[in-house]
């Protein structure tokens, strides 16, 4: 499975790119620090406020402001600074200078139903959760870098169609060598978990639709989520049809050898309805959520696309809440990719001739 791991460690976007630019002259980083709202004069972004330890500051842009605050806190933000449906900041106190009423809209998430499956040996990860191999392993991580701790424990990624028809794959399941639950254990003073396997089920392209909006004009309040996972039917006939597909992936060669029965849902968990009730009670979401300052021109857009905050001059929002649906897939690359194409925006480079080409890419999965 392709992950973000360079020389045995994850690689986070700051570790990635920031590290290696921090000693640029033209770059100052500031940490431990919050972005209470965006400096407007009038229509235009000028600078940013924020607070930390030393107190309230305010920096001024000479060129463009970029927010990039993520899914939660880009739509906040711009709330905050008086941008967004007039009604909800009137409601709090807070001036409106731009009635958009798209932000803090169409938030966008994969649902997420764990499975579990036993195993009739003792394999996979679990054996590594005894504390003195999860102590060499973690020592081995230490000095070299790799071993059992420099991945990131799932044995494969799967995409499949669960109808005949679809044109693209609508369900993903992540494949872990290990129960979801298992945790270290000591031998003779605690049980060993559960040897086995769980598969983590989440339909890719939920119709379902939430939002983010303001609980107070205090920066310091975090903003309130409805994520109105599975509101829609069609995302909870992909759910357990997804379930269905998963129990009988587990139950072919090779995983049916061993695999030793199916402990969450269980078998016994098989109509419709009684399986439509479990995915309501126990799936969650993927920590994929986007969409909530969607890219587009209709009235509930809020940035074009180049990124620019429809009504604001000299505001630009580059992280996952410009996506309008959540994609196909984990959500960190592609929000990379908004920043490195926000770069080459900045930059005035013009688009690579790949990224011209209007071509549809055939798809090759199998179908069922
Ligand atoms: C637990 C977890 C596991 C994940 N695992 C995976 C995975 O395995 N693979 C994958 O592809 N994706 C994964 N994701 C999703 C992925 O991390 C996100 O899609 C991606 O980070 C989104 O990037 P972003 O720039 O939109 O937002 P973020 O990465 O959230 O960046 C926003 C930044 O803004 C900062 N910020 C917010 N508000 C303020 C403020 N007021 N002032 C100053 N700073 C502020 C935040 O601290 C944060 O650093 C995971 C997410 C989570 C939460």
């Amino acid at each position: 499975m392709e992950a973000t791991i360079g020389g045995g460690r994850r690689s986070s976007s700051s570790r990635a790119y920031l590290t290696e630019a921090a000693t640029r002259p033209n770059l100052t980083i500031r940490v431990e620090a919050q972005t209470q709202r965006l400096i407007l004069e009038g229509r235009r972004a000028v600078g940013v406020e924020y607070r930390d330890a030393g107190g309230l500051h305010q920096v001024f842009a000479s060129g463009e402001v970029v927010l990039s605050s993520g899914t939660y806190n880009s739509p906040q933000i711009l709330m905050l600074s008086s941008i967004g449906p007039r009604r909800q900041l009137e409601a709090l106190g807070i001036d409106c200078v731009l009635d958009l009423p798209g932000v803090g809209q169409n938030l966008s998430e994969h649902p997420n139903l764990i499975m579990v499956f036993g195993a009739k040996k003792r394999v996979g990860l679990t054996k590594w959760l005894r504390y003195d191999r999860t102590a060499a392993a973690a020592a081995r991580w230490f000095l070299r870098h790799d071993g059992v701790f420099a991945t990131n424990s799932a044995a494969a990624n799967i995409f499949i169609r669960t109808r005949v028809g679809l044109d693209r794959p609508d369900m993903q399941m992540i494949c872990m060598s290990v129960n979801n639950t298992a945790t270290m254990w000591f031998p003779g003073l605690t049980p060993p978990p559960l040897f086995g396997f769980s598969a983590r089920v989440g339909a890719l392209h939920p119709l379902s639709r939430g939002a983010v909006s303001l609980r107070s004009a205090d920066p310091g309040e975090p903003p309130r989520i409805l994520f109105n996972l599975l509101q829609a039917p069609e995302d909870m006939a992909t759910m357990t049809a997804g379930v269905r597909a998963c129990r009988r992936i587990y139950g072919t060669h090779p995983q049916k050898e061993l695999v030793g029965g199916e402990f969450f849902p269980g078998s016994a968990v098989q109509g419709d309805a009684e399986l439509a009730e479990l995915i309501r009670r126990n799936a969650t979401h993927r920590s994929h959520p986007v969409g909530t300052c969607r890219m587009g021109l209709d009235d509930l857009a809020v940035v074009d696309a180049k990124l620019r905050v429809h009504g604001i001059e000299g505001l630009r929002v580059a992280d996952a809440s410009v996506f309008p649906e959540v994609p196909s897939g984990n959500t960190n690359v592609p929000s990379i990719m908004v920043g490195e194409k926000a770069a080459d925006l900045l930059k005035g480079r013009e688009p690579s001739v790949a990224s011209q080409r209007d071509e549809r890419p055939e798809w090759t999965f199998a179908g069922h």
